[in-house]
């Protein structure tokens, strides 16, 4: 039996044919330590490429990427018409070519997130304190105690239904901060499934592109 951990798959635990499956929650059990440290040791490890394209699923829009190198010491994202991101500068190398997106990523976020989570909480009744739009690892959202939200950027690459849960889930805890029944109660007078958008929003990690990970 052995175990795979990777910012991709999560955990992968592969057991020869015939393998009584009873045995594989003990053995995890087992290696629980070893599991939560490789977890956070795992960095993604497909290959970082330069885009072609960027696909955000909440704007319903998709754009092609073009590289033009220059002398410039920075790169600059350039919105053209036809939907096409100009990017100039030093654009040979993908890891500044994913810095330079992750910039115009939250800026676009923050223009996008802040108000449309100002009018949902206006809506539901669901007041907060204040919000923050910020790349975050392992979450698409938090409240804290103080009814501060924060918003991962990434939300951008959701299709509307799934970001809409994730903003209405964090209102919702500036009521009932933990994730008991109570919680889940509520929040289901909101979004009827939430149970189910919940497991959908954290497969839908997998449509983040590699180059917004960074
Ligand atoms: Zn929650």
């Amino acid at each position: 039996m052995t175990i795979k951990v990777s910012s991709w798959t999560g955990l992968e635990v592969v057991v020869p044919v015939g393998f009584n499956r009873s045995h594989i929650a003990e053995f995890i059990q087992s290696k629980s330590r070893w599991i939560k440290n490789a977890l956070e040791r795992s960095h993604p490890v497909e290959e970082l490429k330069r885009p072609e394209s960027v696909q955000l699923g909440l704007l319903n829009a998709i754009w092609s990427v073009g590289y033009c190198p220059s002398s410039e010491n920075r790169v600059s994202v350039l919105e053209q018409p036809g939907n096409v991101l100009l990017l100039t500068g030093p654009v040979r190398r993908p890891a500044t070519v994913a810095v330079a997106l992750n910039q115009w990523l939250q800026k676009r976020a923050a223009r996008v997130l802040k108000p449309w989570l100002g009018r949902l909480g206006a809506e539901l009744s669901l007041p907060f304190s204040r919000v923050s739009v910020r790349r975050q690892k392992t979450k698409w959202g938090s409240c804290s105690a103080e009814k501060s939200i924060s918003l991962n950027r990434n939300l951008l690459f959701l299709p509307e239904p799934l970001a809409r849960y994730v903003l209405v889930h964090e209102l919702c805890h500036c009521r009932q901060l933990d994730h008991s029944e109570k919680f889940w109660d509520f929040l289901e007078t909101f979004e009827p499934n939430a149970r189910q958008t919940a497991a959908k929003v954290r497969e839908a990690s997998e449509s983040v592109p590699r180059w917004a990970m960074v």
